[in-house]
């Protein structure tokens, strides 16, 4: 998929996939946290790759790691 760059966001901790429920701590972000997925399974339900694309283009759509083991 297309995951470019992983960011660093300030907030830590795991987060919950809006499609499956699922926690996790690397996975993608949409619409600066509104909604989160945890594979590209579950993006792929709610957004087309096209999609997912013109999202991570305008900034509101990105792959990240919200892990705190490393701190
Ligand atoms: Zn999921």
């Amino acid at each position: 998929m297309y995951r470019g760059r992983i960011k660093r966001p300030n907030s830590k901790g795991s987060r919950l996939c809006s499609e499956c429920g699922k926690k996790f701590i690397e996975g993608y972000c949409v619409y600066d946290g509104k909604e989160y997925y945890c594979s590209d399974k579950c993006l792929d339900k709610r957004y087309s790759a096209s999609k997912y694309v013109s999202l991570y283009r305008a900034g509101l759509a990105y792959y990240s790691r919200w892990g705190n083991s490393h701190e």
